[in-house]
């Protein structure tokens, strides 16, 4: 079959990787100049099972009531006029109570064990290089209150078979010695041991390159614009360099895809949550962290890529803005500094801010569309990395007509 994937992020990269892999014919259409340059480009690089807790939980709310007043929270909510946002926030604080926290984070932690391993699998078929780390992550705590409970909830990933191992402050710098110079802001960890990391860019670049060499094609440059349909069934794209038709159509445009899908009557439930990244030099690798973590009470997240550490943070529900200052950056780079003064240069940080295309209930949406040869792969939100390589094999099998071997349960399209 003939198949367009609209979109060349990680998401749209890796399903063209599996299409390929079942044999069709594969085109890939992106607007920018090549893959991941937009959300793929500068995300934290976790690829972390052990921490897919559904952000839609109980404590949510508060914590958007208070970014009103005080910025300095999680989640960060900046009120729009726009239908969009309010219906959206309208949805996400609908899952914001402890049954669908549990259901979603359940549903969440499947597909990511078993999109971990379809990333390993498509490693290990094509050797990409993208910086990577397969020696667990660390999610680290301050105070001994927020670290017991931050206990007890990883018995529902547990309880979906992922191992979570808790670490005292000793057994914490004993596995990442990067760790030692800020051990005493330490209280303790949870380990988990079979999560992973790596550049999501990189990873996107190097597979593109292997689906090129597979014989699939890349239209960078190329806008779409449009979609038309005869019945039940898209009969072509309009894109800014012409009119292209395919027998089948995959959307994976990220935080844009609603913005498409309205054309055509589909209203998917995504709304961009923004975040920022800074990307500093390592100068001394020895005292740098060796594995990717999650400072908790601070939500900061670091990844050693390369010679490279990544550092992420904020949640911000503010439109699809990706436009920063430095000063967006301060209170990330000074929380880093108390931690990994001696192994990093602070002096050059390179900034970046990015959309997660978030659901409300932080599931993607994988599915046939109501028009018969229209494929839904996007929504993706806070994990589209760790999720990317799963959900791509997911959709190759629904175009095949497969049994998917992760059940789709609030992934599904609702009319
Ligand atoms: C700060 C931050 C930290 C993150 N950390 C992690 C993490 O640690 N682990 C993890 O798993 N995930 C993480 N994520 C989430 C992850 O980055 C995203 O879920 C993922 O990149 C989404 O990929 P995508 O391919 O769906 O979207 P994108 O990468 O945005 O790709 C969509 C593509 O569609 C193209 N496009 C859009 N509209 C059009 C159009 N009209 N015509 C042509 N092309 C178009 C865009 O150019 C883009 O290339 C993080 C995200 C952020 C912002």
């Amino acid at each position: 079959m003939q198949i367009m994937v609209l979109g060349a992020g990680v998401v749209g990269v890796a399903a063209a990787w599996q299409l390929l892999k079942d044999g069709h014919e594969v085109t890939v259409i992106d607007r920018a100049d090549g893959p991941a340059t937009f959300t793929s480009f500068g995300n934290a690089g976790l690829v972390a099972p052990g921490h897919s807790y559904a952000w839609s939980s109980p404590v949510a709310p508060g914590m958007m009531f208070k970014s009103l007043l005080n910025r300095d929270q999680a989640i960060r909510f900046s009120p729009k006029f726009s239908v969009a946002q309010w219906r959206w926030i309208g949805k996400f604080m609908k899952q914001c109570n402890a049954e669908s926290a549990a259901l979603n984070t359940a549903r969440k932690s499947q597909l990511c064990i078993y999109s971990q391993a379809m990333l390993n699998e498509v490693v290990a078929e094509t050797g990409v290089k993208y910086d990577g780390l397969d020696g667990g992550l660390i999610y680290f705590y301050r105070t001994k209150a927020a670290f017991d409970a931050a206990v007890t909830r990883a018995q529902i990933l547990r309880d979906n078979r992922l191992q979570i191992d808790v670490l005292d402050r000793d057994q914490t710098v004993a596995k990442d010695p990067g760790l030692a110079p800020a051990a005493d802001q330490i209280v303790g960890s949870l380990l988990a041991p079979t999560d992973g990391s790596g550049d999501s860019n990189l990873f996107t670049i190097a597979l593109a390159r292997k689906c090129a060499d597979a014989g699939c094609t890349f239209r960078y440059g190329e806008e779409i614009k449009n979609v038309r349909t005869k019945g039940n069934e898209v009969t072509s794209i309009v894109t800014s360099k012409g009119e292209l038709s395919a027998d089948a159509y995959v959307l994976c445009l990220g935080v844009y895809s609603p913005h498409l899908a309205r054309q055509l009557n589909i209203d998917l439930p995504i709304y961009p949550v923004k975040g920022y990244s800074a990307t500093l030099k390592i100068s001394d690798p020895e005292r740098a962290p060796q594995i990717g973590g999650v400072d908790e009470e601070n939500l900061l997240a670091y990844c050693p890529m390369g010679d490279r550490l990544r550092l992420t943070a904020t949640a911000e529900i503010a439109g699809y803005s990706t436009s920063f200052k430095p000063s967006d950056f301060s209170a990330m780079l000074s929380k880093a500094k108390a931690l990994f003064d001696s192994a990093v240069d602070f002096d050059t940080p390179e900034y970046w801010a990015g959309l997660r295309p978030m659901t409300p209930t932080g599931l993607p949406i994988i599915d046939r569309s109501p028009f018969e040869n229209l494929w839904i792969n996007t929504g993706h939100g806070h994990m589209g990395w760790t999720m990317s390589n799963g959900a791509a094999r997911i959709l190759a099998d629904l175009v095949a007509q497969k049994q998917p071997s992760v059940a789709r349960d609030g992934m599904r399209y609702d009319a």
